[in-house]
């Protein structure tokens, strides 16, 4: 029998009661106020319209949602910046990483460490100080996770590489919610 629509209300309810609870991040569901703009991108053609939408404020945010997701039979997609959306998301749950933006250059190492919303721009601004540049694409907006994952094939790769070729090191939430290195 179909599921009464005031209940599946409710327990709509419940369940973002339930991750609101759990996150250090906002929530937000299509009737709030933040809702359009925790979806917004730069690639304005993808109009996303998840169920829920998850701000993270960390990884521990990202691998909580992540399982809050499974138990809750919802897919899964995450934005950066938006400038590589790959289509609209349609329901689900997006998982929104604009709020990590943590930057660290190690000049000894010749190493950065970043949090997943950075944007190339933040990575050459802490760089430069040191006689360091990042191997970024062509756009300093574009983010450093994103663009990395499809590679990273910049203006300089002919003479340093990939950016995929120099990752040392990744701290990645997988699909069962588990954080690891
Ligand atoms: C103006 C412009 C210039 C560009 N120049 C170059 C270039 O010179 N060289 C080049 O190689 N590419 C270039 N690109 C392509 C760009 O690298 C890709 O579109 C990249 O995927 C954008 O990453 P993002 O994080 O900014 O975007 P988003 O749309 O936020 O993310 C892109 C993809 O990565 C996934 N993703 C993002 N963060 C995570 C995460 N933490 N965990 C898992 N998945 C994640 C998203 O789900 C999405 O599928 C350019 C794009 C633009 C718009």
């Amino acid at each position: 029998m179909t599921e009464p629509m005031i209940t599946q209300m409710a327990r709509a309810n419940s369940q973002r009661s339930t991750l609101e609870a759990a996150l250090h991040g906002d929530v937000f569901t299509p009737d709030d106020d933040g809702y359009r703009g925790s979806c917004a991108g730069f690639n304005l053609a993808a109009a996303h319209r998840p169920d829920v939408v998850v701000a993270a404020a960390g990884a521990v945010d990202v691998a909580t949602a992540i399982r809050y997701a499974a138990d809750a039979d919802l897919t899964v997609r995450v934005q950066a910046t938006g400038h590589g959306p790959g289509g609209p998301v349609d329901g689900g749950m997006l998982v929104n990483t604009r709020a990590l933006q943590r930057v660290s250059v190690d000049p000894e190492r010749r190493t950065a460490h970043v949090a997943a919303g950075v944007r190339w721009t933040d990575v050459i601004q802490a760089a430069a100080p040191h006689g360091l540049a990042p191997l970024n694409g062509s756009s300093v907006t574009v983010g450093v996770v994103g663009y990395t994952l499809g590679g990273g094939m910049g203006p300089m790769a002919r003479t340093f590489g990939f950016a995929a070729d120099h990752v040392r090191r990744i701290e990645m939430v997988t699909a069962t919610g588990d954080l690891v290195r």
